[in-house]
């Protein structure tokens, strides 16, 4: 279920610190370490999965159920409300898609963007 190799593993279980934004009982939640914008938050499977790649059907609930709580924890992070406010969801997969830490994450990036006009 755990790979003791693993960073977020070791957040997952608590042995590596993180501020949590989100935990049920297959997901878990946290900011992300070097935020890309004002929100930036990642959301992981409790158990250990390196990447999209590596998904099939019976992840499906899980997967589904990531996207079904971003947008009312992008709102508790600070993103303002639809449709003025707004976050991007990614999920880098692999060397090519740009993925540095393996074990499945949807990054939830957004919030005010004070530096862009209107
Ligand atoms: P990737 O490039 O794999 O899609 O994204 C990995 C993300 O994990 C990066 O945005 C990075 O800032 C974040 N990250 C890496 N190490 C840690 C950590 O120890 N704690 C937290 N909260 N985030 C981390
Ligand atoms: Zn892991």
């Amino acid at each position: 279920m755990h790979d003791p190799n693993c960073l977020f593993c070791k957040i997952v279980e608590g042995k590596i610190p993180s501020h949590k934004v989100y935990e049920d009982d297959e997901i878990f939640g946290f900011r992300d370490i070097h935020p890309w914008a004002p929100v930036h938050f990642l959301l992981v499977p409790k158990a250990h999965v390196a990447s999209l790649a590596q998904v099939d059907e019976s992840h499906a609930a899980m997967l589904g159920r990531m996207l079904a709580v971003a947008p009312k924890l992008a709102l508790q992070e600070g993103a303002r409300p639809y449709p003025e406010g707004g976050f991007r969801v990614v999920v880098n997969t692999g060397d090519d898609g740009g993925q540095e830490v393996h074990h499945l994450h949807v990054h939830v990036i957004g919030g005010p963007r004070p530096w862009l006009k209107g």
